[in-house]
């Protein structure tokens, strides 16, 4: 049987205000374009404008035969 995988995108930033570092989703940090609000200092910021984002993965998860999580790889860097 093959082995079934599921994949998130998410991107790596840092709170410009306190250095705190945050991992979202990709979708909604970068294409969204969403303003995050820092759970530590309280302030607003936007991990696509203001030139914080770090890095940004593709995650792999590999599942089992009831799609539960078995196992979480690091598949590739999105420049
Ligand atoms: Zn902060």
């Amino acid at each position: 049987m093959k082995q079934k995988k599921a994949y998130l995108d998410i991107t790596v930033s840092i709170c410009p205000f306190c250095g705190t570092p945050y991992a979202d989703a990709s979708w909604y940090a970068i294409e969204l374009g969403s303003d995050v609000e820092c759970g530590v200092c309280g302030r607003t910021w936007n991990p696509k404008e203001s030139k914080v984002k770090v890095d940004r993965f593709l995650l792999e998860f590999l599942l089992d035969e009831n799609a539960k999580v078995m196992k979480v790889k690091k598949k590739k860097r999105i420049e």
